[in-house]
């Protein structure tokens, strides 16, 4: 098995380059990259690439290396044709992201069509030396210089764009829901997490979810709302560096981002809406160890439903006492 993680690990480094070098020779993507603001230095960093459109450039290369079918299956870069013994391709005609471990070796790749097709990303499946949900992508740059805090975005071209700023201790999750696994890691490097996930419908629950799975780890994470339909990336392009840092001064911890979040899933308007949504607000608030804290929270519910304070904290005070 360590044989053949190291055999992965060189087989991607040699694919890394291969996917590098393309770059300068098919200027599509290149020209992509500049399209959309990323100069050469970043694309250095975060080693990007491009894979020709054909279905057999990363194989025929591989064996040229001496790389066996087998071993570049192994790696995710090649797919058995139903047929039986071909193989092709598996990333055709994208720009390269390599998925980089903590300790610097390529584990996988996730690629973007060059402009608009389907599907938009494509990442590596798992492999002996990838798990994605064990993973985060560009946390082998963040950790250098995240002493202070680290910020969990969308996808690849978040991170990169926000170090172009300036941000350089930004991760991704790897197009997945954040993981307990994944918080685990963060929590080796930073306590001070925030989360800014696109600002939509999918971002908002994401960012829901991914605040309980870092409460699990104890990570009182904060979450940093963009305007609606913005990610990082395009909010930075617009705005700029110091306009980007001003938004953590204005983030969410997890119950103002909750009541937030929930007051607008819930209809207000109805009584069904303001019996769930005080509910499930009370249920968090019983965690609340400071009174004033709680008070201060149980006055907003309180406002924003019309419900009584009294019949709020004893609600709260009902889940205290039950222990199921
Ligand atoms: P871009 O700015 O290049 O359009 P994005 O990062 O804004 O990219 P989103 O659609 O917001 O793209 O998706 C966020 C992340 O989710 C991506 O970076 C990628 O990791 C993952 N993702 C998106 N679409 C897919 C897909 N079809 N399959 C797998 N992962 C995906
Ligand atoms: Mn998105
Ligand atoms: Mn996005
Ligand atoms: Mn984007």
């Amino acid at each position: 098995k360590e044989k053949e993680k190291n055999m992965l690990y060189s087989l991607n480094k040699e694919a890394a380059r291969y996917y590098f070098n393309n770059l300068t020779k098919d200027k599509t993507a290149l020209k992509y990259l500049y399209d959309r603001g990323i100069q050469d230095k970043t694309i250095r960093t975060y080693g990007l690439g491009y894979s020709n459109n054909s279905w057999d450039d990363i194989y025929t290369f591989l064996k040229s290396k001496g790389y066996s079918e087998i071993d570049i299956e192994k790696a995710g870069l090649i797919i058995k044709h139903r047929d039986g013994n071909r193989y092709y391709d598996r990333f055709r005609g994208r720009v390269m992201f390599p998925i980089i471990d903590v300790r610097g070796r390529i584990i996988g790749f996730g690629g973007r069509v060059v402009r608009d097709g389907q599907p938009k990303y494509l990442n590596s499946p798992d492999t002996t030396v990838f798990s994605k949900g064990y993973n985060l992508y560009g946390l082998n740059i963040a950790k250098k210089y995240s002493r202070d805090k680290i910020l969990l975005v969308e996808g690849y071209m978040d991170v990169i764009s926000l170090y172009q700023y300036g941000i350089n201790y930004c991760v991704a999750s790897l197009g997945t829901a954040l993981t307990l696994n994944q918080s685990k890691l963060l929590k080796r490097y930073s306590n001070d997490i925030y989360i800014c996930y696109d600002s939509d419908n999918a971002g908002l629950s994401a960012a829901d979810r991914a605040l309980d799975v870092l409460r699990e780890e104890n990570i009182n994470a904060k979450v940093i709302l963009l305007p609606t339909g913005k990610d990082p990336d395009d909010f930075i392009k617009e705005n700029g560096r110091e306009r980007f840092e001003n938004l953590f001064k204005d983030s969410y911890n997890y119950l103002d981002f909750k009541i937030n979040f929930y007051r607008k899933k819930y209809d207000l308007n109805t009584v069904e809406g303001k019996v769930s949504f005080t509910t499930d607000i009370s249920s968090m608030l019983k965690n609340i160890k400071s009174p004033i804290e709680l008070d201060a929270y149980v006055k907003k519910v309180s406002q924003e439903t019309n419900i009584s304070v009294d019949a709020i904290k004893e609600e709260i005070n009902h889940n205290r006492d039950s222990y199921v």
